[in-house]
């Protein structure tokens, strides 16, 4: 790096704040001041600043996106690793925080890792203050990563009704979760066909039949009976047809399959248990 010119230089990025960028991004914090300089021709930078932002392992408290609260939450630190590089002259430096935390807001415990680079460092010349302005351009990762489409509560009593149906449907979440969009499309197919057969209907039925046959039984409303249709026929197409479902598309399967799971398994639990508390009419 000890060319200036060297690198891909990008002029027409922006930062966050919508400014265009004095300086390349990727680039030391000392060819990144000297571009300013031109640039700008400001006399000086406080070079300190960039290194304020850098995550600091003594923090207690933390915040970070928390994956059940699907938002920037402040977190108590449980637990803290760090790992610290630099090159020979010390001009490029970074390391990477790993940390175990506990959402204050929801009480989950989840890893969070930053990752820092002397190169990751943004800045800018801001023509509205006259100032030079920076981000550290930390990299923040968390594991569970955040839910693309939360789960909703009762879907902790699936467990009790069937672990393998609580598999099923807790695999369509993590594909859905990680962009594995064909697998889900396949997998809420999948969830819809060992219900059906929980509840008794022939596993060596054709989809068409199974679901004339919960119809049959009243288990299902013709409206359902109709999006059931649409769901295993959208299964079909990600499994044979080279059908990519997006994501729009899969949260409206998922919640066509979320429905008939309710209703099937829930519902009728809830309403088998209220029958043996109310009083009966003398
Ligand atoms: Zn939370």
């Amino acid at each position: 790096m000890g060319n200036a010119d060297r690198g891909t230089s990008r002029p027409h990025e922006f930062n966050r704040s919508g400014c265009a960028k004095a300086a390349p991004r990727r680039r030391s914090w000392d060819i990144a001041s000297k571009k300013i300089f031109q640039s700008s021709k400001l006399h000086a930078v406080d070079i300190a600043y960039v290194r304020k932002n850098v995550v600091d392992i003594r923090d207690k408290v933390v915040t970070s996106s928390c994956p059940k609260c699907l938002g920037y939450r402040k977190c108590d630190v449980v637990a803290v690793h760090s790992k610290e590089w630099s090159d020979e002259g010390g001009s490029i430096w970074g390391g990477n925080v790993f940390r175990i935390v506990e959402c204050r807001g929801c009480e989950t415990a989840f890893f969070q890792s930053t990752e820092y680079c002397s190169e990751y460092s943004n800045t800018w010349y801001d023509e509205r203050t006259g100032e030079v302005e920076g981000d550290d351009g930390d990299i923040e990762t968390t594991w569970p990563i955040t839910e693309k489409l939360p789960r909703p509560e009762w879907h902790k009593q699936l467990i009790r009704i069937d672990a393998r149906l609580d598999e099923i449907v807790t695999e369509v979440r993590v594909a859905i979760d990680n962009n594995l969009n064909i697998l889900a499309g396949t997998g809420i197919r999948t969830a819809f066909d060992y219900a059906a057969e929980l509840i008794g209907v022939d596993a060596n039925l054709s989809f068409r039949k199974k679901i004339q046959t919960l119809l049959g039984r009243r288990k299902i409303s013709l409206e359902e009976h109709d999006a059931l249709l649409a769901l295993t026929d959208a299964g079909s197409a990600a499994a044979h047809r080279g059908w990519k479902p997006s994501f729009i598309e899969l949260k409206g399967l998922a919640e066509i399959l979320d429905a008939f799971l309710y209703r099937a398994f829930i519902v009728e639990r809830t309403t088998r248990s209220l029958k043996k508390t109310i009083p009966s009419r003398r």
